[in-house]
């Protein structure tokens, strides 16, 4: 079943690239299976409050945000939720993650997101374990919102990039001022007493002007349960700051080197930092849990404030409609994703990784890297990541210290 450029594809008239023409039919034939969806994310407001300059959704290749309405209409917010049951009724499904997200999904309101969350428990079968988290910038984080979340058993993951110089460089209001007050101010609310147990964790998304230990500490200031830290998006086509496409330096790895040694040798653990123990994981022989490394199916979807269903957004970071698919929620089950090329592309493991990535001495652990840093325009998404010298940097770094312990450990050193 090829499927030929389409929604999902380059610009009209290019040739087709990987994995617009992958044969989901011959994978299936095969033996294949497609993963179901355990992540529902969901777009409940495409506009956001702040203009934060690296943003995957407004400042970069794909400019769609501009034809999507303000907010989820709340049909479409019950609809979603119907085809969210319906999925996890079809498959059998035991627990799922439901994330709202933005935009700045705060700017939907306590009310509009009330009706999303009621709307959400009442559709979903009783005994599915529904985790339901809010990614938010923080500004916003007021009483009414924390009293809706503690209701709700919503966690709650912030942007923060770290001490104030550092946030600001980029978490910036239209009018240039910067966010960082306003957000430690939200987290001071969240981690009040009442709510910590809401407090999901920190993302942090790294510039390497901002000194790697100053900024763990600063993130770690308000007691998150875990850090996830970012690479900025960028391409082979639209390379990261820093980065150089193919030059053998690792200014990321390096950066992320420093932390995992400050992280690793403290006397106790201070947080998770989620990159840092996928990576142990998969050193150690276990799958991953994340799409950044390891080669595990990704298993998210997105809901469009539309109701357009989506791969995954941080693909907007390619080219314009990279994320995009022909489906919507008013019309097709979610089934209907799963056997898109580029969905099917995200579950199959090694068969999706360049050459060099199938070679690589590392790449069970990385994975080639996370998937929209892979693009380049005439080959697509079969490329070893931009980063790829920073992930084989901290990988082997990483590889190295786990392999010592558990030597010491195995002479009963430690
Ligand atoms: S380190 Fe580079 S070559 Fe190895 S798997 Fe990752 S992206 Fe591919």
């Amino acid at each position: 079943m090829a499927i030929d450029g389409g929604p999902g594809g380059p610009a009209a008239g290019t040739a087709a690239e990987w994995p617009l023409d992958l044969d989901v039919g011959a994978l299936l034939e095969s033996g294949w299976r497609p993963t179901p969806f355990r992540q529902f994310i969901l777009k409940v407001h495409s506009r956001c409050n702040l203009a934060c300059d690296y943003c995957y959704m407004y400042e970069m290749a794909d400019q769609g945000w501009r034809r999507q309405p303000r907010r989820m209409s709340r049909p479409i917010v019950e609809r979603a939720a119907r085809r969210v049951a319906e999925h996890v009724r079809a498959h059998g499904l035991t627990g799922i993650d439901v994330i709202l997200h933005g935009g700045e999904p705060l700017l939907a309101g306590v009310e509009h997101l009330r009706h999303t969350l009621t709307t959400l428990r009442a559709e979903l079968p009783a005994d599915v374990a529904c985790r339901t988290r809010v990614q938010t910038n923080g500004t916003l984080l007021g009483p009414a919102f924390l009293r809706l979340f503690e209701e709700f058993d919503v966690q709650v993951g912030v942007s923060l990039d770290g001490d104030a110089t550092g946030h600001d460089r980029h978490r910036r209001h239209a009018d240039d001022r910067g966010s960082h007050a306003e957000v430690r101010a939200g987290l001071q609310r969240l981690t009040e007493p009442r709510y910590r147990h809401l407090f999901d964790g920190l993302l942090c998304t790294i510039d390497l002007r901002n000194d790697p230990i100053a900024t763990y500490e600063a993130l770690l200031e308000s007691g998150p349960p875990t850090v996830d830290f970012h690479l900025p998006y960028g391409s082979w086509d639209e390379p990261p700051p820093g980065r150089v496409p193919g030059d053998p330096a690792a200014p990321y790895g390096e950066w992320l080197v420093a932390v995992f040694d400050r992280w690793y040798g403290a006397p106790v653990q201070e947080t998770r930092v989620r990159l840092f123990g996928e990576i142990m994981r998969l050193v150690l022989g276990r799958p991953s849990r994340t799409e950044a490394v390891g080669l595990s199916p990704a298993a998210m979807v997105v809901v469009e404030t539309n109701g357009a269903l989506e791969q995954v957004d941080t693909l907007k970071s390619a080219y314009e409609g990279a994320s995009a698919t022909p489906l919507h929620v008013l019309r097709d089950p979610f089934d209907a994703a799963l056997l898109l090329p580029p969905v099917a592309a995200r579950q199959i493991g090694d068969r999706a990784l360049a050459d060099q990535c199938k070679t690589c001495t590392v790449g069970r652990i990385c994975g080639g890297g996370h998937y929209p840093s892979r693009y380049r325009a005439g080959s697509g998404f079969r490329n070893p990541s931009v980063f790829c010298p920073d992930l084989f940097r901290l990988i082997t770094h990483i590889r190295q210290v786990v392999a010592r312990d558990v030597v010491a450990m195995r002479k009963g050193g430690r």
